[in-house]
C-alpha cells in the first residue's frame, strides 16, 4: 500500500527549504499553509482544509480569532516586554483574572508548556522540603506511563516513550512510572513517604487520548489528601474547554492542588503557560529562584486574559461537549474496518487505526489532506480528531464525510489490504 499524491511545485519549494535548511526533528505532513481562520487552515495554492489538530489544541477559540488578534495588535503598539525587573501595568491584572477565574491563591506565568511543567515540578520539591518535611535531594514525584509532559531532558527523564529518550542521556532522578488510570498502584506509590507529587494528565493527549475511568479524578484526589501528596493536573491540552468542561477534571468536579496550562491560554499567538496553586505551596518560592525574561509578559498577559474571556463569551466548553458527541455518534456510525476504537471527550478525540501496514494511519492522513482535512497520527497508529471549538454542526458532519471518504479509498488504494484478526 502506498497512497502517493500529487505535490504541486510550489509547495514542493518550501518542503526541500525545509528539508535542507531545518533540523529534521519533526515529521510534518507535505502540505505548506499561509492562513487561518476559525476552523479552517490555507495553503500556497489556496486550497482550503478543515484543521484538526489545532496546532495541537492551542488554537481552540478557532485561527486568527478576531478579539485576540485585536488585543495582540492593540497591545503591541504599546508595549510588549519590560521583564520581571520592572512592574507593568499587565501583569497584576492578568494574576488576579487567571487566579479568579480558575479558583488559586497564586499564578506563575511562563511561556512554553514544557517550562509550565518544569515550574510546577520545582515547586512541589520546594514544597517537599520546606513544608511537608521530606529530607532534603529526596523528594519523589509520580508519573504514568505513556505520559506526555515536554520534551527538556528533565521531564524526558519521566517519559516511558523511547523515541523521546534515546541517546539524550544522562537522565534526572526522582521519578517513579505507574500505571496510567490505576488506583491501586498510585496508592501502592504512595507507601513512600518522599512522595512529594502526583503529576498526571487527566487524559493522555499524546499517548492517543486515554480516558481514564470514571471516578479516576476522585481517587486521584482522595488519595493525594489522604497521603499529603499533591495532585498536579497538567492541563495544558485537555484544559481551557477542550474537553467539554473548561478543565478535563471538572468531569468530576476535582480541584487539583496544582494546575498547569498551555497552549489555548493563547488561543495560539504567542506561548504562554501558567502554574497555579495556593500560597501554601506557591509562597515557598523566593526572588531569584525561578524566573523567565518572557514569562508574564505585557503582551502575553494582555492576550490570556482576552484567550480566556472569548472561551467564556463563545461557550465553547458547551460547543465542544455537543459537537464533540455528534462527532462521536457519527464517526461510530461509520464502521469502517479500519477503525478498532474511537474514543475521547467534546473534542479531543481519536481513533485507532487497525491495519497490517504499520503505515496505514500516515496513509490515511494523506488522503484526510487530499479530501480537505488535516490531521496527524499519534504513537503510529492513532489519529487525534481535535478541531478548532468554534466547529458547527453542518461543520461536523461535512469532517464525518471526509473521513468517511478517506477510509473508504484507503481501503481501495490497498493493494495487499487485510484487517489483523
Ligand atoms: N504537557 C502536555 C499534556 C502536552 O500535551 C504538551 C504538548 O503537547 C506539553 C506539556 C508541552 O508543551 P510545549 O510543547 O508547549 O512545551
Amino acid at each position: 500500500m502506498n497512497t502517493t499524491l500529487a505535490i504541486t511545485a510550489n509547495t514542493q519549494h518550501y518542503l526541500a527549504l525545509e528539508e535542507k535548511y531545518g533540523a529534521h526533528n519533526y515529521h510534518p505532513l507535505p502540505v505548506v499553509l499561509t492562513r487561518g481562520e476559525g476552523v479552517f487552515l490555507y495553503d500556497i495554492d489556496g486550497k482550503r482544509y478543515y484543521d484538526f489538530l489545532s496546532g495541537y489544541s492551542a488554537v481552540n477559540q478557532g485561527h486568527c480569532n478576531p478579539k485576540i488578534i485585536a488585543t495582540l495588535i492593540n497591545q503591541a503598539q504599546k508595549l510588549t516586554l519590560t521583564s520581571r525587573a520592572f512592574h507593568n501595568n499587565l501583569l497584576g491584572e492578568y494574576e488576579k483574572y487567571v487566579t479568579t477565574y480558575f479558583g488559586y491563591d497564586k499564578v506563575l506565568p511562563m511561556n512554553t508548556g514544557v517550562e509550565a511543567v518544569e515550574t510546577a515540578i520545582k515547586l512541589c520539591r520546594k514544597w517537599a522540603y520546606k513544608i511537608k518535611g521530606i529530607p532534603d535531594g529526596q523528594a519523589k514525584i509520580i508519573v504514568c506511563d505513556g505520559n506526555f509532559h515536554g520534551r527538556t531532558i528533565n521531564v524526558i527523564s519521566f517519559s516511558s516513550d523511547a523515541t523521546a529518550k534515546n541517546n539524550f542521556g544522562p537522565f534526572t532522578d526522582g521519578y517513579e512510572i505507574i500505571p496510567h488510570n490505576n488506583l491501586a498502584t498510585l496508592e501502592k506509590a504512595f507507601q513512600d513517604k518522599n512522595v512529594a507529587a502526583f503529576l498526571f494528565e487527566p487524559i493522555q493527549g499524546e499517548a492517543g487520548v486515554v480516558v481514564p475511568d470514571d471516578g479516576y479524578f476522585k481517587g486521584v484526589r482522595n488519595l493525594c489528601t489522604e497521603y499529603h501528596v499533591l495532585m498536579v493536573a497538567d492541563e495544558i491540552q485537555t484544559g481551557l474547554a477542550r474537553t467539554g468542561k473548561m478543565l478535563a477534571c471538572d468531569y468530576e468536579n476535582v480541584r487539583p492542588d496544582m494546575l498547569i496550562l498551555g497552549k489555548a491560554l493563547s488561543g495560539g499567538v504567542l506561548p504562554i503557560s501558567a502554574v497555579l496553586c495556593d500560597d501554601e505551596i506557591m509562597m515557598t518560592i523566593n526572588p531569584g529562584e525561578h524566573g523567565s525574561t518572557y514569562g508574564g509578559n505585557p503582551l502575553a498577559c494582555a492576550i490570556a486574559i482576552t484567550a480566556l474571556q472569548v472561551l467564556k463569551d463563545e461557550n465553547l466548553s458547551a460547543n465542544a461537549e455537543e459537537m464533540g458527541n455528534l462527532f462521536r455518534s457519527e464517526l461510530k456510525k461509520i464502521k469502517s474496518p479500519l477503525i478498532s476504537i474511537v474514543r475521547g471527550r467534546g473534542l479531543l478525540n481519536a481513533i485507532v487505526i487497525k491495519h497490517n501496514n504499520p503505515d496505514a494511519a500516515w496513509q490515511l492522513c494523506l488522503l484526510l489532506k487530499e479530501n480537505g482535512l488535516l490531521a496527524k497520527p499519534t504513537q503510529g497508529d492513532k489519529i487525534r480528531f481535535a478541531p478548532p471549538l468554534v466547529i458547527n454542526k453542518e461543520q461536523v458532519m461535512e469532517c464525518i464525510s471526509i473521513i468517511d471518504k478517506s477510509l473508504k479509498s484507503l481501503i481501495e488504494t490497498s493493494q495487499k489490504f487485510a484487517v489483523l484478526s
